[in-house]
């Protein structure tokens, strides 16, 4: 049975009472409009501990001000209806006057450089608003694991730094992309593609497939990489925001000859739809 909480003080009652009981909770916070992206975190969750909340809220503190946050999906009915089916014993669900009743948050979680670079350069105060609602969300719920999606590598990375750095007693799983059969990844945002663009999309994994083929034959020039990515994405008419190639850990750019494991993440905008992506490089043991 889903159970369906909209306020914080339902919410902190249900978890605290499975706390009493000796459950784990597991949290999986979203924005809704699920795909089977967000069932795979949900599917992780329930192997983690026996108690499953999926967080939906789409959270004005995340979004710019020329972003989508007024356009952005909403399908609470068809979500309610595919957690009812999965794991989850719990959908908090909560309306943006219970999370932020002054209106904005005086109180901002910032987890300072990791913020500032890839995607935050182009999205300056996004994730402050992710790592602010997130704490707040592992105030409320005091899960002992959180699940996020590797598709947003920055933002499980911000997430783990900030675990480390406030303490909080919070165990953070990535779960690896799920992907369309066209290799494009599952994002609530592929829904504003036009049919054109939904066809061009998959060569951002192309790209990133041919960086790994690259990758496996021995290529290690940091330069090549990008290059590799770059081309395959702009060959469709594409535009990219940026194709980076970094320590998976820090996020800082890699050195010119790379060595050991390699992120190259991505962002590129089809017409007015931001879409990310990325790909980790390992050394195969052979
Ligand atoms: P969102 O609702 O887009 O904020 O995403 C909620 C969570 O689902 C985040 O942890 C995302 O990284 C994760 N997620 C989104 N798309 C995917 C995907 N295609 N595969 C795996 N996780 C995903």
């Amino acid at each position: 049975m889903l159970e369906v909480l909209e306020t914080i003080e339902a919410m902190r009652a249900a978890a605290r009472e499975w706390q009493r009981q000796g459950h784990r909770i597991a949290l999986v916070p979203t924005m809704g409009s699920l795909h089977q992206g967000h069932l795979a975190l949900v599917d992780q969750a329930h192997r983690e501990a026996d108690r499953v909340v999926v967080s939906i809220f789409v959270n004005p503190l995340q979004f710019g001000p020329n972003e989508d946050l007024v356009r952005y999906p909403r399908t609470f009915d068809q979500d309610r209806a595919r957690l009812e089916e999965g794991a989850a014993c719990a959908l908090f669900y909560p309306s943006a006057q219970e999370m932020y009743p002054e209106g904005r948050s005086q109180t901002i979680v910032v987890v300072d450089h990791l913020s500032r670079i890839l995607c935050g350069v182009a999205r300056p105060g996004h994730f402050a608003g992710v790592t602010t609602v997130v704490a707040k969300l592992f105030n409320i719920i005091e899960p002992d694991v959180a699940v996020f999606g590797e598709k947003d590598w920055q933002q499980l990375t911000i997430v783990k730094h900030m675990v480390r750095d406030l303490n909080s007693p919070v165990r953070v799983v990535g779960v690896p992309t799920v992907r369309e059969t066209s290799g494009l990844a599952l994002s609530s945002r592929n829904k504003y593609l036009s049919l054109e663009q939904h066809e061009a999309a998959p060569a951002l994994y192309r790209g990133l497939l041919r960086a790994q083929e690259h990758w496996r034959a021995g290529e290690r020039d940091r330069e090549v990489m990008r290059q590799v990515v770059t081309d395959s994405i702009t060959a469709v008419g594409i535009s990219c925001e940026y194709v980076a190639v970094v320590d998976p850990d820090t996020l800082s750019e890699s050195p010119r000859t790379l060595s050991g494991p390699t992120l190259i993440a991505l962002a590129a905008h089809l017409g007015k739809t931001r879409l990310i992506d990325n790909i980790l490089l390992e050394e195969t043991q052979d």
